[in-house]
């Protein structure tokens, strides 16, 4: 295995809304990790009718959700109280394994019935891929990031364009 295959998502998707949560739960999943800033919403906005909309869904559909984030546990809190219907993990220090697992551990899934769903490749799906959690990698909701982000993404589309290549021989 390459160096950049650690790091190419097993699915890549345009938008978290995009996601056909109904046939996943069919093929057995039963868990959904998200990421919260740019999967869900643009970075640091609060949870808006769509995001509401798509937890209630998860839930009738019969997943357990769970919001981990690297960010503080005010921002984290706060939305998972306006969406209902996930618990969260905040400052999970992505890509360590250490959340994935305690995630699971509170939907009481397993790596085999869980979901991965993020925005960045490097904190989100490396730590998905290293806690064997099938992922995937949605486009960031908004464009206008800090600069160390702009940084990590200039590395990003060094990797995409490599899976994108691989995926279409
Ligand atoms: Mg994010």
């Amino acid at each position: 295995m390459g160096f950049f295959e650690n790091f190419y998502p097993d699915e890549y998707v345009r938008s978290t809304y995009e996601i056909d949560f109904e046939s996943l739960y069919k093929q057995g999943y039963r868990g959904v990790i998200f990421d919260v800033d740019n999967t869900l919403v643009p970075h640091d906005a609060p949870a808006d009718d769509r995001a509401k909309a798509l937890f209630k869904r998860l839930h009738d559909i019969g997943f357990k959700a769970l919001l981990l984030s690297n960010n503080k546990e005010p921002r984290v809190k706060h939305f998972a109280e306006d969406v209902k219907y996930a618990s969260y993990i905040f400052k999970a220090n992505k890509p360590s394994r250490s959340g994935y697992f305690a995630a699971m551990k509170k939907m009481g899934t397993t790596s085999g019935t869980t979901l991965f769903v993020g925005d960045q490749i490097f904190t989100d799906v490396w730590g998905a891929h290293r806690a064997g959690i099938r992922n995937i990698l949605v486009h960031p909701i908004n464009p206008k990031e800090e600069i160390q982000i702009v940084l990590k993404r200039r590395l990003e589309a060094i990797v995409l364009k490599r899976y994108f290549s691989h995926n279409s021989k």
